[in-house]
Order: structure tokens, then C-alpha cells, then sequence
């Protein structure tokens, strides 16, 4: 098994691994879908027996509670397996198009061939599910895949690296762990796809990398997600949504919503409904927030510190907590916290939050709220709160954003049918479904020319009257 341990880069390693894949890649150029089914399937059977397992680790990395386990990093897996695996061969079957008039009597298809070698770059916040998620798609199109997992959970990236060496050779699948120096070694490798979810500073350097090998690139990054909540919205419903989309995963989830807008006229409603939903989904029984064992941590003291000081920074330039603000740093807790009296100088509006702290702002016409969406760079996901779908139409054509959700928040993410991803700052390119395996994919159109005299042959020098004729007519017709 390909493993490296921290501060152990050998990029010979990753080099003899790398070319060992690019054969491998070469001869699966030809694997069918029943190959890459079954490839598939023994990703879901490890999974269905190693449950525990998986949920053991992500309680000891930020005591991720099960169910949430279960949901965002379990299910998220295996229903992309099971999506792929129903409509692998519909994906993988040449598509034909039709024919311009120039060219008629040719025939053209569009084939999806596996890039060939990819490298998958995965995060912490879901860290099963954004490394083994990619990896399904990539499997699905055909390639192979290097997974640099995430070095701040360490818990989880030994089980995936655990899971892959016991299901495919590193000839196939390799795992190599480490600190962000394992993944600037890997990225100087000229692989055919880079697949990577963080943060869009990060990014960046991952495209500069890519730029030197001229790779393609997916890039599922982060940013300041909006709310709207407009004045017809209903309070209650839109509480409880956001309640749960906002502190899953303790507020460390990129589409979670980053802070609210709020129609003023319903502010101190919403805020009433949130402390009410927020009391019955992590303090049903009074025994206090922190004593719940839904709510997971803050990934580590780094974190903890970044989101501590925001707070405390909003607060010594005038904003108010209107709910929660404690926190203890032996247990990384920080109580899931509702802010207001913003302003835009503060960090907690400037960069994304990923924590459990929820800024909220008011609006007073629908117009601000867009522009002041607008003014920011593009999010990752946006959500629209109310009944009128004038305005929801409006807010979905007058913004851009890698998804929306009008009336709920987050669970886009669990539409396979959708592209799923950001655009500019918070992403290029789309996961997810048939999106994932075509990130992996090279389409590649391919013209079948008859022998012998075709349409084309008569647009061939030397140039008559007859040529200029057709060529004029096409210019005019078509
Ligand atoms: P990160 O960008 O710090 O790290 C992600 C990965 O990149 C890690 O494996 C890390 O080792 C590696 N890395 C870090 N610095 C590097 C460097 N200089 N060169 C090469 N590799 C480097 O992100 P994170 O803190 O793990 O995750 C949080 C961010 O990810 C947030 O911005 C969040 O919004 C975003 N995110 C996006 C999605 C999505 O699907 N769009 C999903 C989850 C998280």
C-alpha cells in the first residue's frame, strides 16, 4: 500500500505511483461498465461493513454525532454509488449528434473516455465523503485515482487509507497522507484531472499548479453564502430549516448559510422563531446546549481561535448577541450564537464564518438585499425565504451563485440529479451525478467522414463560382 506518514515526503513514491496509475488508466481506457460497477460496489460493501467504523472515527476527529455521520458523509456516499451504478451505462454510451448541412453525410459522437490519472484534494469538514465521493465519479468515468485526504483529521484519513488499501492496488487507488507539503509534491505531477474541495485561497494555488501541467481542474471551494428572508416569508418554517442547515456539522459546512438578510419588518419575529428552534433541536430537556450530543465540535484550536476572535471583534465594533456567545477551548464548543448590529468592516462579514455563528442583517427593500449580495464575490449557494415568486424569480435571475434553494437551505447537496458547485470564487466546475463523472471524462466528439466524394469535397480549391455560391448560401441560410 502507497502510504507516506507526516514529514516522510518521498516524492520518488509519489512519482512510481503516479506512473504505475498512468498504465493502469491506459488499459481501463477499455473497462466496461460492469468493470467500474463492480469496482463500485466493493466501495459500498466496505462501507456497509465498516459503519461503525466510519462513524467511530469522525466522534474522535470533532465528535461528529453518528446520525449526522450517517447522513452527510455515510448516505452521501452510497447513494452516489447507487446513482452512478443505475446510469453508469446510459452515461457511458456514445451520444450522436446531428449534422450540419456542409457535412452531410457524416455521422457524429460524442464519447466520454477516461481523463486517465487524477488527483482528488479532499477537506476536513465532511472528510469521508469529500474525498470518497469524488472518487465514485472518477471510478464511474473510468479513472484512476491519488487521494491526499485531509492532515487535520487524522482519525478518518487513516481509515480511508485503510479502506482503499484493502480494496484496490495503489496501481489503482492510492492514498498518501500528510501535511499541505504532500499535496504541493503531488500537484507538481502532470495528472490528467485535479479534483479539489477547500477554501478558495487555496484554490488558487491549486490552479497556479495545474496551470504548469495544463490540467484540468474541478474546483469545489467555499465563500460567504446569503440568506434572504423576505417579508411574506413564514418565520417559523424558515427557522427551523436554517437551524438545521446552519448548525449541522457545527456551522462547518460550505453551503451552510453564512448570515442572514432579513426583511426588517420581520426581524424580531425571525429572531424569536430561531431561539425557539434552536432551544428544541439542541435543548429539548434544559439541560444546556453543550450538554447535547447533537452538535459536533470545532475542528481544532486554530479554528476555535479564528472563531472566538471574529466574534469578539464584531462585538468591540458594536455588534450584539442576541443568542449563545459562550464557549469552552478544552472542548473546542462554541454555543451555537445569533449576531446582529453588523457592519461590514467586521470579520464576520467579510470572511466565511464556518463555525456556528450566524450574523443577521435587514433589508428594507429587495433591491438591497441583491445588491448587497451583488457586491461580494459570487457564493457557493444562495437561499431565498418567502412566498412571492416574483421576487424569488427575481432574486434567482439578478444574482449569481453555484446553487440556490428558494423556501429551504443545504440539502441541494443531496439532489444527485443536480450540478452541484460554485462559480468563480467558490467554484469551477460541477460535481455530483452525472456532473462528477463528466468532470472526470474527456468528451470527445468524433466525425465519421464517407471515402470519396462528400459535401465537403466541393468547397475545395481551386475556388468557382460554384464554391463561392455554396459558401455565400450557407453564410445567407444557415
Ligand atoms: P483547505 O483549503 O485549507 O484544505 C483543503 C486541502 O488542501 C487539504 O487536504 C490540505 O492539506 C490541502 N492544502 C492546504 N494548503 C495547501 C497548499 N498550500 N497547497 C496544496 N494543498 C494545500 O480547506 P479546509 O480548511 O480543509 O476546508 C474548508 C474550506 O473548504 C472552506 O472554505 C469550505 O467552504 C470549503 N469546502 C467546499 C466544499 C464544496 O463542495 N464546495 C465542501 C467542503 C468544504
Amino acid at each position: 500500500m502507497a502510504t507516506l506518514s507526516e514529514n516522510s515526503i518521498e516524492p520518488e513514491v509519489f512519482l512510481s505511483t503516479f506512473l504505475l496509475q498512468k498504465k493502469t488508466a491506459n488499459s481501463w481506457r477499455i473497462s466496461t461498465a460492469s468493470d467500474r460497477i463492480s469496482r463500485l460496489k466493493s466501495i459500498r460493501e466496505w462501507i456497509k461493513e465498516h459503519q461503525k467504523d466510519i462513524q467511530e472515527v469522525l466522534l474522535a476527529d470533532f465528535q461528529k454525532p453518528p446520525i449526522e455521520t450517517d447522513l452527510s458523509e455515510i448516505y452521501t456516499v452510497t447513494s452516489e454509488i447507487n446513482h452512478a451504478i443505475k446510469n453508469l451505462k446510459t452515461w457511458m454510451k456514445p451520444k450522436s449528434v446531428s449534422t450540419p448541412l456542409p457535412l452531410l453525410g457524416t455521422s457524429g459522437k460524442i464519447y466520454y473516455e477516461p481523463k486517465g490519472c487524477a488527483l482528488i484534494i479532499a477537506p476536513w469538514n465532511y472528510p469521508f465523503n469529500l474525498a470518497i465521493g469524488p472518487l465514485v465519479s472518477a471510478l464511474a468515468a473510468g479513472c484512476t485515482a491519488i487521494i491526499k485526504p485531509s492532515e487535520l483529521t487524522p482519525n478518518t484519513s487513516s481509515l480511508i487509507e485503510k479502506m482503499i488499501s484493502e480494496l484496490f492496488d495503489p496501481s489503482e487507488v492510492a492514498v498518501f497522507q500528510g501535511e499541505s507539503e504532500v499535496a504541493q509534491e503531488l500537484l507538481k505531477l502532470p495528472f490528467d484531472h485535479i479534483f479539489f474541495t477547500g477554501s478558495p485561497a487555496v484554490g488558487k494555488i491549486i490552479m497556479k499548479a495545474a496551470a504548469e501541467n495544463l490540467t484540468s481542474v474541478t474546483l469545489e471551494l467555499g465563500g460567504k453564502s446569503p440568506v434572504i428572508i423576505d417579508q411574506d416569508a413564514n418565520l417559523k418554517d424558515a427557522a427551523e430549516k436554517l437551524v438545521f442547515g446552519k448548525f449541522i456539522n457545527c456551522g462547518q459546512t460550505c453551503v451552510a448559510p453564512d448570515y442572514l438578510l432579513v426583511h426588517e419588518e420581520s426581524k424580531e419575529k425571525l429572531l424569536m422563531e430561531l431561539k425557539v428552534a434552536l432551544k428544541n433541536m439542541y435543548d429539548p430537556k434544559f439541560k444546556g446546549i453543550d450538554k447535547s450530543p447533537d452538535l459536533a465540535r470545532i475542528i481544532n484550536d486554530r479554528h476555535f481561535e479564528r472563531l472566538v476572535s471574529s466574534l469578539k471583534e464584531g462585538i468591540q465594533k458594536g455588534a450584539i448577541i442576541e443568542f449563545g456567545g459562550k464557549y469552552d477551548a478544552p472542548s473546542r464548543y462554541i454555543e451555537p450564537t445569533l449576531v446582529s448590529s453588523l457592519s461590514d468592516d467586521m470579520v464576520l462579514m467579510e470572511e466565511e464564518i464556518f463555525g456556528p455563528i450566524l450574523p443577521i442583517k435587514t433589508f428594507s427593500k429587495l433591491d438591497e438585499a441583491i445588491s448587497y449580495i451583488n457586491g461580494k464575490p459570487k457564493p457557493l449557494a444562495l437561499y431565498y425565504f418567502g412566498s412571492n415568486t416574483t421576487n424569488s424569480a427575481r432574486v434567482i435571475q439578478e444574482t449569481s451563485s453555484g446553487n440556490a434553494m428558494i423556501n429551504d437551505c443545504v440539502i441541494h447537496f443531496l439532489d444527485l440529479e443536480m450540478p452541484f458547485g460554485g462559480v468563480n470564487n467558490s467554484g469551477i466546475g460541477k460535481a455530483h451525478g452525472h456532473y462528477g463523472f463528466l468532470a472526470f471524462s474527456n468528451e470527445k466528439g468524433v466525425l465519421k467522414q464517407r471515402v470519396g466524394l462528400n459535401n465537403a469535397t466541393l468547397l475545395r480549391p481551386p475556388y468557382g463560382a460554384a464554391a463561392q455560391k455554396i459558401v455565400q448560401s450557407l453564410i445567407k441560410w444557415f
